[in-house]
This record gives C-alpha cells, sequence and structure tokens, in this order.
C-alpha cells in the first residue's frame, strides 16, 4: 500500500491501475478510521478493485467550527487501518490543494439535500457535495463506496452522480454496529460511558421501526425511546427511501426511518428499514 499527498500522484496511481487493466474503487473518508469504514474498504477488495481510500477532513462540510476542531485525527492508526483492510492506495490530499485560494465553486444538490440534515446543518451538504465531486473527478472512472450509516448523504451522492453524468456506479454498504447495537461512528470516541448507554435508544428507535407499524406509531415510539433516554431529538421520521422526502399514503418504493439526536455534545446519526403497515398514519391507540 502507498501513501500519496498530492493530487497529481493520486491521479497517476489511478490512471496507472487502469492502464493495468484494473478497475478502481474509492473510498472517501474523513479518518479516524473504524470497521465501519474497513468494511467498505473490504468490500471494494472482494469486488475486484484497485482500492483508493481517501483520507480528508473537510471543513467545508463542518458548519460548526468546534466539530471541526474536535474532529479525530489518527493519521497512523488510519493508514494501519486500511493496509489490513486491502487498499491499494491512501491518498491524504491537503487542504491548500482541495481548496486552493479564490476557491469558488460550490456543487449544491437540490431537493433531496433539503430536509433532516440538510436543514439542521445549513451547508453541510454543498461542503460535502463539493468535496466528493472533486474527489470523483480527480480519481475518474470508478466505483464507489458509500456507507448507509449516512443514508441522505449516500442519496445526494447518487443523485449529483446522474445529474453530473460522471463515470461513476456508487455502491451503498451497510451500517456496521458495536456489539450493543450503537452504529460505530467516528464520534462515538467523545461520549462517556453514560451517554454511551443513553445512546443505546438510537439502535432501539431503529429497531422500534423495523418492527413495523404506522408511519405515525413508528415516530411517536422512536420519539418517546429517545426522549426517555435524555436526548435531543432532531428528527425522527419514515422517509421514502429514494427521495428522502416525508412517507406518503401514495409512496410504493420502500420506507426507511432516519435519527439524529444529540446526546451531551454529540451529534449521532442512524437509520433502517421502516416495514410500514395497515392504514400508515393511523394514530396509535
Ligand atoms: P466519514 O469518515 O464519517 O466521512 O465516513 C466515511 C464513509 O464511511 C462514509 O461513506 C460513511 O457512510 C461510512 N461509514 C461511517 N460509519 C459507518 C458505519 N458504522 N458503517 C458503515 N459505513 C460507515
Amino acid at each position: 500500500m502507498r501513501a500519496v499527498t498530492s493530487i497529481a500522484d493520486w491521479r497517476s496511481a489511478a490512471e496507472g491501475f487502469r492502464a493495468a487493466g484494473h478497475s478502481v474503487a474509492l473510498v472517501p473518508t474523513m479518518g479516524a478510521l473504524h470497521a465501519g469504514h474497513a468494511s467498505l474498504i473490504e468490500a471494494a477488495c472482494r469486488d475486484g478493485h484497485q482500492v483508493i481510500v481517501t483520507i480528508f477532513v473537510n471543513q467545508r462540510q463542518f458548519n460548526d467550527a468546534s466539530d471541526f476542531a474536535r474532529y479525530p485525527r489518527t493519521t497512523e492508526a488510519d493508514l494501519e487501518v486500511a493496509r489490513a483492510a486491502g487498499a491499494t492506495l491512501v491518498a491524504l490530499p491537503t487542504a491548500d490543494e482541495m481548496w486552493p485560494v479564490g476557491t469558488a465553486t460550490t456543487v449544491h444538490v437540490g431537493a433531496v439535500s433539503e430536509n433532516w440534515e440538510g436543514a439542521d446543518r445549513p451547508g453541510h451538504f454543498d461542503g460535502m457535495a463539493s468535496v466528493v465531486t472533486k474527489l470523483l473527478a480527480i480519481t475518474g472512472s470508478c466505483t464507489a463506496y458509500f456507507g448507509e450509516k449516512d443514508f441522505q448523504q449516500l442519496a445526494i451522492i447518487r443523485r449529483l452522480v446522474t445529474d453530473l453524468g460522471l463515470p461513476v456506479t456508487v455502491v451503498g454498504a451497510p451500517i456496521i454496529r458495536d456489539d450493543d447495537g450503537l452504529a460505530l461512528s467516528s464520534r462515538n470516541v467523545r461520549l462517556s460511558a453514560d451517554h454511551r448507554d443513553a445512546a443505546l435508544a438510537i439502535p432501539a428507535a431503529v429497531a422500534r421501526a423495523a418492527r413495523g407499524g404506522s408511519v405515525t406509531d413508528i415516530e411517536a415510539d422512536a420519539r418517546d425511546l429517545l426522549v426517555a433516554a435524555g436526548l435531543t431529538v432532531s428528527y425522527a421520521a419514515v422517509v421514502n427511501a429514494a427521495t428522502l422526502a416525508p412517507f406518503t399514503a401514495g409512496d410504493t418504493g420502500p420506507a426507511r426511518f432516519i435519527v439524529a439526536a444529540i446526546v451531551g455534545d454529540v451529534r449521532l446519526l442512524d437509520n433502517g428499514p421502516a416495514h410500514i403497515t395497515g392504514d400508515h398514519h393511523a394514530a396509535r391507540h
């Protein structure tokens, strides 16, 4: 495994893989790699690609400066995780090269980015879409792997790849959880033991949605679980899995339960399938 910092080296490595007849996979990350990231790298290896992992803590997608400052940075350990998972190349671009002085281009994806995270974190998705577009542009033709953990992000990336006609196949990979059910996140290291216990209400809410019921019942029960554990709920909603719009009686495709909640000063995301049964807006009895 090779590590590079310059965009030129990264681009020429990707071109070299393709020239040698290999397919290329891209696994974009912000570092602090854990088993969730490793699962993406491993999936890309299993699919037969030369795997490029990028590690870049993208300042433009942090709407909160202190969140950016506190974001964990563990480069040496990250390189080891990437190597063990089978990466061929790790690109560690610099902020100066990713966002050169005078940067004036922003990628804004409409509709699907407006609700939920988009509403709660102004500018976040523009920063994310801008960096992902640049990562894909540098890498060139590839299969790009993203976690379902960030479900709205994945939907936005699918949309932008389609809309811009990028030579990219997007693969969504399942959420990796700790033994207690909490979805792995680089932010989990900031949870105290008590807050971590309270945070288990989040996977409990996801499990509630999977058990099924009306939209109204699922959303109300989920909110009750989160509030009872002392969490501040940003949203806990059943949505159309493709458009991320609130799920309505007219929806025929799959429904997804998405949740964001704050425990202590850590904001956590989770989601899972919602099984909508009966009169989908029937109130609980
Ligand atoms: P991040 O470093 O948080 O930007 O995440 C990089 C990629 O890893 C994104 O595609 C995330 O959705 C994915 N990811 C993060 N946590 C998990 C997890 N627990 N399971 C699966 N994928 C994850």
